[in-house]
C-alpha cells in the first residue's frame, strides 16, 4: 500500500495522539528518539499490533528487509509534471514510500 503525504501524515499524527511513546526502540531496546513504523505495510489506524516503536535506524532496515521498501530515504516517486506559470515544467511528487516525510515530532 502507499499512502500520498496528507494520508501519512493524518496517520501519523493519529498514532501520536492516542499512542503514548516510551522513546525505547522496540527492536534494538535502545533509548532514542523513536518514531511509529507499521509492521505489515497496511497502515490499520488505531490497531496498536499493526505499528511498533522503532528508532530512525532501525525503521529504515525494517522498511527494506522486510517491507521490501527499495526507495532511499525520503525520495518521493515521479508524480505528473506540471507545468507552471512561468513555464517551466517540472515533476510533482505525489506518492511517497518514506516515513522521512512523517512530520517532526
Ligand atoms: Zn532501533
Amino acid at each position: 500500500m502507499i499512502l500520498n503525504s496528507a494520508e501519512y501524515n493524518n496517520l501519523h499524527r493519529w498514532n501520536l495522539r492516542h499512542w503514548k511513546k516510551t522513546g525505547i526502540c522496540e527492536l534494538c531496546n535502545l533509548e532514542k528518539k523513536t518514531q511509529w513504523s507499521n509492521k505489515t505495510n497496511r497502515y490499520l489506524k488505531g490497531v496498536r499490533s499493526d505499528w511498533q516503536e522503532l528508532c530512525a535506524v532501525c525503521h529504515h532496515k525494517y522498511d527494506v528487509e522486510h517491507l521490501g521498501k527499495k526507495q532511499s530515504i525520503g525520495r518521493p516517486l515521479k508524480g505528473p509534471i506540471t507545468r507552471y506559470p512561468n513555464g517551466r515544467r517540472m515533476r510533482v511528487p505525489d506518492r511517497v514510500y518514506s516515513y522521512a516525510w512523517w512530520p517532526k515530532e
